[in-house]
């Protein structure tokens, strides 16, 4: 058959101008109604008008098209033909839905009108062929409800203000005493039309068109305009979705839910949402509309038995008395739920994924209504992918494509009790995942007091600095009021695998009156807070939590995922509680631990700060002396733990002056507990003072000036190394120096670290598998790689410092402006969460070319915040690096990015040679 227009696309009787792929074109909506009645699915007759006439409506000052308005009206025409109806006709009218739909789902952007061609008129014709009074006044009561709120915008712009339409609904039903809808009479349904239309001409200041053909281009004006009203543009800048997609109208003959006991609407699931059970999943409607379900107007039923009683049992409720007040579909309509089991298994099998759907009963018949990839949650989509790998959906490939890597850290971590309520008061970045409650605290030292007492923290400040890490370490949660996605807060967090809420602009931290508030409620010292670090939601008081489980499918579906991957994963790690953790995650090695948190710890940093108030080479060896065996069991418990595996211990780096306080009053109660004067103290934190710390005496430079340093723990690692040797435990230390930009310092540091680990290991340091290696993270030391490699045996990107320095930004400052440059499409993504794969990925490969060249078993990794980005690993994995490192809780995130890189590859191999 002709097509109507060429932006037009019919469906249904023997047609399908469109198909699922033309999502771009029709919107999800109207591609898969097209698809579906493609596949004979009984769905109602309709068209889609393109989002391209979006697109002109809006470059032609609201008009369409040439011949678009003839196109629509033989649409209709072709409508009424197969329904056997005519629209606008007194006697037996043709009603229609008009309906949006864009290429992705934008919930609750968008507006759909139902029940399209009432008016005073046809609603007397509807009445007649119905023979049900009832039906045609609810109609027409929920159509002037929904003209009034999309086309005539009386739905108000905030959710969470009163629909006036409901305001009159409420008063209705309280005037009559009864609480449900289908409680009104067919008299009270006439009279709230009639107040409906009151409402609207006063606010508006005119009636509802009672010309359908009026009401209806009104509606699709209103559709396509409703692409650009406020709250769908905020929405498509948060989601990243481009201004210039536009949205496609379908225009769909109506069915009817509200006929009687023998009609119903619901939506349904081919799998659990939540769990990714197999099975139908869903809820229903008897006598009811689509928007019913959503709204939440009456208490809705479970779609199959068994969910149906479940759900009994979770309320307590006996068989008896289930079976009598909330029957199943599966009960009411068992040949519709065969039917609707049928097709459900059809889409899904033809789709290859989970659907989520939407379904009218009308007198028996089953029609479907839309059909989409659903929706679920991490623990579902992993098991949803495993299970249809093992169905022969999917094969096993293509079951870790599935399975978005970031998605994976949320099964890490306890979650909150989805079915808890909360009071949310603010919301902040969501910068380390997790769910946590704990009193409120506003100091480091304080959180160390109220956890010493057995009770848990959240630890609330401004910002953070490494002087807070002891009470970061003790609570269940930090939150921030400043900084980014890399501040010093969300760093510190995911590396502790610790629940964090960053940059929460709308805080007030008082720290002298110990509270924060926002939103005009407050928390102070002592109450509880909850915070969830996977949306950067802040609640008052406590919500209950639920625990992870790794699933036998989550097990499998990791290792499916090691088999293909072909880069390493390592973790970031500075103690051997994250080390354990790690490991049982699937880390494969340490690529990073720090040793200045074992500076950091309370018994130490006194001994720290005397090493460096030391006047000469001796006294700082004496203060050394103190720290050594210390550093040494923290080296033994950590290379105990990853027995077998290599660990990456970077020797100190950190400017001196971050060991020291910064207050005079700090100054002032210190020195005399480290056995000097104020001046003295004073002198020194002076003297160590710096511009630009992030440039300055830090990294292997303290090396070179401090040789006591390193030496001493270089010193701790090889005894502490041969300590476990003698246990039978095999530690593979491996070395790492800091910041090196020329060879030469490499030399140097090498040499003396080698011969202290003649002195330590004697001659039986043949035994000893150690290595030495340097962090790449300065620009020079990528272009002098070929130079470094020679002596260096690995690299490590330290791509925290190595994204500074390229791109010239502090991490700790650039939060002001960034996000005006991520706005204004300056830099697509954040560079300190993002790889930037252009620039810093362009010194990488110089680095590694070079290196190579020079040293063939050069190892490579990264070991900067990276490590854990599902983008930046892909980028790792084409750059060629040998492993990646990143916090323990993104271990399981990582090794899926590498799967999914490893197969991507492949993909674009095979699509060369198909060429
Ligand atoms: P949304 O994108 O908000 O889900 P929809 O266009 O899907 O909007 O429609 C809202 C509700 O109305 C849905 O429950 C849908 O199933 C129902 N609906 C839409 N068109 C029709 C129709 N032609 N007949 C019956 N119900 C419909
Ligand atoms: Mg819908
Ligand atoms: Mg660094």
């Amino acid at each position: 058959m002709a097509r109507l227009h060429p932006e037009i696309y019919f469906f249904g009787g023997k047609i399908a101008e469109g198909r699922s792929r033309m999502r771009d074109l029709l919107g999800g909506k109207g591609a898969n109604l097209a698809e579906m009645a493609s596949l004979k699915l009984p769905v109602p007759p309709g068209f889609t008008v393109s989002t391209r006439v979006c697109i002109y409506f809006y470059q032609h000052g609201s008009s369409y098209p040439k011949g678009l308005t003839q196109g629509v009206a033989k649409g209709i025409a072709r409508i009424e033909k197969l329904m056997g109806r005519k629209f606008g006709d007194r006697k037996n009218p043709l009603l229609v839905s008009v309906r949006s739909g864009a290429r992705v789902s934008m919930p609750g952007m968008m507006d759909t009108v139902l029940n399209l061609g009432l008016t005073d008129e046809t609603v007397n014709g509807l009445e007649a062929v119905s023979n049900n009074p009832r039906f045609a006044w609810d109609s027409y009561r929920r159509f002037c409800q929904m003209y009034g709120d999309v086309v005539l915008k009386l739905k108000p712009e905030k959710k969470t203000d009163p629909d006036p339409f409901e305001e009159l609904m409420d008063r209705k039903k309280a005037l009559r005493g009864v609480s449900q809808d289908l409680d009104l009479t067919v008299d009270d349904l006439k009279e709230l039309v009639a107040e409906f239309r009151d409402l609207i001409r006063r606010r508006v200041g005119r009636d509802i068109p009672q010309d359908p053909q009026e009401q209806l281009w009104e509606a699709i004006g209103a559709v396509f305009g409703s692409w650009n009203n406020e709250r769908a543009i905020a929405y498509r800048k948060f989601n990243n979705i481009p201004d210039d997609w536009g949205t496609a109208v379908t225009v769909q003959s109506m069915v009817f839910g509200n006929l009687g006991s023998d009609c119903a609407t619901g939506v349904s699931f081919t799998r659990d949402p939540a769990t990714g059970e197999k099975g139908i999943y869903g809820e229903f409607l008897l006598n009811a509309q689509g928007e019913d379900v959503v709204a939440g107007i009456r208490t809705p039923l479970q779609i199959s038995l068994a969910a149906g009683r479940k759900s009994a049992e979770r309320n307590g409720i006996g068989e008896q008395e289930r079976k009598a007040a909330q029957p199943t579909l599966e009960e009411t309509f068992p040949t519709v739920y065969r039917e609707l089991l049928k097709i459900s298994a059809g889409l899904e099998k033809h789709f290859r994924d989970m659907q989520d759907m939407e379904f009218t009963i009308e007198r028996g018949r089953l029609f479907m209504l839309q059909t989409r990839t659903g929706k679920r949650t991490a623990e579902a989509a992993v098991r949803i992918a495993v299970d249809m790998a093992g169905e022969r959906l999917l094969d096993r490939r293509g079951a870790l494509m599935r399975v978005e890597p970031a998605q994976l850290e949320q099964l890490l971590h306890p979650q909150l009790d989805p079915k808890a309520k909360k009071q949310v008061i603010a919301r902040g970045l969501p910068a380390s995942p997790g769910a946590v409650t704990g009193e409120a605290v506003f100091s480091a030292d304080e959180a160390v007091a109220v956890v010493g007492a057995g009770r848990p923290v959240i630890l609330v400040r401004l910002e953070t600095s490494p002087e807070d890490i002891h009470g970061m370490q003790v609570a269940q949660g930090i939150l921030t009021a400043r900084g980014g996605m890399t501040s010093h807060a969300a760093v510190v967090a995911r590396g502790m695998g610790k629940c964090c809420v960053a940059g929460c602009g709308e805080l007030n931290v008082d720290y002298a009156a110990g509270a924060v508030s926002a939103n005009g409620v407050v928390i102070r010292r002592g109450e509880y807070l909850t915070l969830d670090g996977s949306t950067g939601e802040v609640i008052a008081g406590r919500v209950a939590t639920v625990e992870p489980t790794m699933s036998p499918a989550f097990e499998k579906f990791m290792r499916w995922a090691d088999a293909e991957r072909r880069l390493g994963i390592r973790a970031n790690a500075d103690t051997p509680n994250d080390a354990k953790v790690a490991r049982e995650f699937g880390a494969e090695g340490i690529g990073l631990c720090r040793t200045e948190h074992m500076f950091f710890e309370a018994e130490r940093i006194d001994a720290v700060r005397q090493m460096i108030l030391a006047e000469n080479a001796e006294q700082r060896a004496r203060a050394l002396e103190k720290i050594l065996p210390m550093q040494r069991a923290d080296f033994v418990g950590i290379l105990k733990e990853m027995a077998g595996l290599p660990v990456t211990i970077r020797l100190l780096d950190p400017p001196l002056h971050e060991f020291l306080p910064k207050e005079e009053h700090e100054i002032r109660e210190l020195a005399p507990k480290i056995g000097t004067t104020y001046e003295h103290l004073k002198k020194v934190c002076d003297g160590l003072f710096e511009f630009n710390p992030m440039l300055g005496h830090r990294g292997c430079r303290l090396g070179i000036t401090y040789p006591e340093i390193y030496k001493a723990q270089a010193r701790a690692i090889f005894e502490a190394a041969t300590e476990l040797r003698s246990q039978g435990i095999k530690a593979i230390p491996e070395i790492m120096l800091p910041l090196i930009g020329d060879r030469k310092e490499f030399d140097i540091l090498a040499g003396e670290i080698r011969e202290v680990a003649r002195t330590v290991l004697g001659n039986k340091g043949a035994r000893l598998t150690y290595s030495i290696g340097t962090m790449i993270e300065v620009p020079r030391a990528c272009m002098e790689a070929d130079q470094i490699a020679a002596s260096a045996e690995f690299f490590s990107f330290g791509t925290n410092d190595l994204t500074q320095m390229t791109y010239g930004l502090s991490r700790d400052d650039s939060a002001k402006f960034l996000y005006t440059y991520i706005e204004r499409g300056i830099y697509k993504k954040d560079p300190f969460q993002e790889l930037d794969a252009d620039g810093v990925g362009g010194l990488m490969k110089i680095a590694i070319e070079l290196g190579r060249k020079t040293n063939k078993k050069l190892k490579i990794g990264i070991c900067g915040e990276h490590g854990g980005d599902p983008a930046s690993v892909k980028l790792c994995h084409r750059l060629g690096l040998d492993y990646v490192s990143c916090s323990p809780y993104r271990v399981p995130v990582a090794r899926l990015a590498a799967a999914q890189a490893a197969i991507e590859q492949r993909q674009t191999k095979r699509e060369f040679k198909d060429i």
